[in-house]
């Protein structure tokens, strides 16, 4: 067999456009935060014709690029953050971002099909991917043929144990005058306790006491926090300088 065969140029068919402005704090998964995003096909694929039929499904497969860490390759063996980054997995044996290829996928809710200024959109939810992320193909969610009940998860078998969040007045009253401001983002405190629950901090910031200020970037706000007692606590939601 030749090397052609094995070697193909790869074009992105759409863009997804999602709250997470930063890598860090999004959710290790799919489905695991209910945030809404958007699936803006792209080029000669916008077109109404290639998603015709889509909304028969409740779920669709993105295969998408981590395009984000392509500059840094990838490698052999990956630490994955479950085990606390001190056990070493290959590549293959793990969901680790640096992979040969760049290529990541995710299950994702698909609420309905937008035409909107000669864009077709998809809105969707429960994406792991940060803002802008390149897909590369889109493909219906079969449960028949996709759901494996009897499925062994290994290290991943079970959802991360969530952490409570707690908000102060400061926090709230910001989070409130966002959402009349931007009354399409309503849930923006839902969308931060469920990012902040999954606790978005290394495995061995874990293991003690920390007393580390946190940020992350959802839309275009600056969300900061620190854990205490095993709590997230939310302090201050200002505008964003990432
Ligand atoms: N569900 C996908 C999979 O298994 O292929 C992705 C899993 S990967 C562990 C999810 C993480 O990838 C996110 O938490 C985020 O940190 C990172 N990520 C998301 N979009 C990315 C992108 N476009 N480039 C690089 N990293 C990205």
């Amino acid at each position: 067999m030749t090397q052609d065969l094995f070697s193909t140029q790869i074009e992105a068919v759409a863009v997804c456009h999602t709250p997470y402005k930063q890598k860090f704090g999004i959710p290790r998964q799919p489905g695991l935060v209910d945030a809404r995003g958007f699936v803006e096909l792209i080029g000669q694929f916008n077109h109404l014709d290639t998603v015709r039929g889509i909304e028969q499904y409740s779920h669709l497969w993105l295969v998408f690029c981590f395009h984000e860490n392509l500059a840094q390759g990838w490698k052999t063996t990956v630490r994955p953050p479950r085990l606390g980054g001190n056990e070493k997995l290959g590549v293959f044996a793990t969901r680790a971002t640096f992979r040969p290829n760049g290529l990541g996928q995710s299950v994702v809710k698909l609420h309905q099909v937008i035409y909107k200024n000669g864009k077709v959109m998809l809105e969707i939810s429960g994406m792991d991917l940060v803002d802008n992320t390149p897909i590369i193909d889109i493909k219906p969610y079969i449960p028949f043929s996709d759901a494996i009940n009897s499925a062994q998860g290994g290290m991943a078998q079970d959802a991360p144990i969530l952490k409570p969040v707690s908000f102060t007045e400061l926090a709230l009253a910001q989070i409130s005058q966002y959402e009349q401001h931007h009354p399409q983002r309503a849930g923006f405190e839902q969308l931060i306790e469920g990012v902040l629950a999954q606790d978005p901090r290394p495995a061995y910031k874990k293991a003690k006491a920390d007393p580390k200020r946190y940020q992350v970037a959802l839309y275009d706000r600056d969300i900061f926090w620190h854990v205490d007692n095993d709590t997230i606590f939310v302090t201050e939601i200002v505008p964003t300088t990432v």
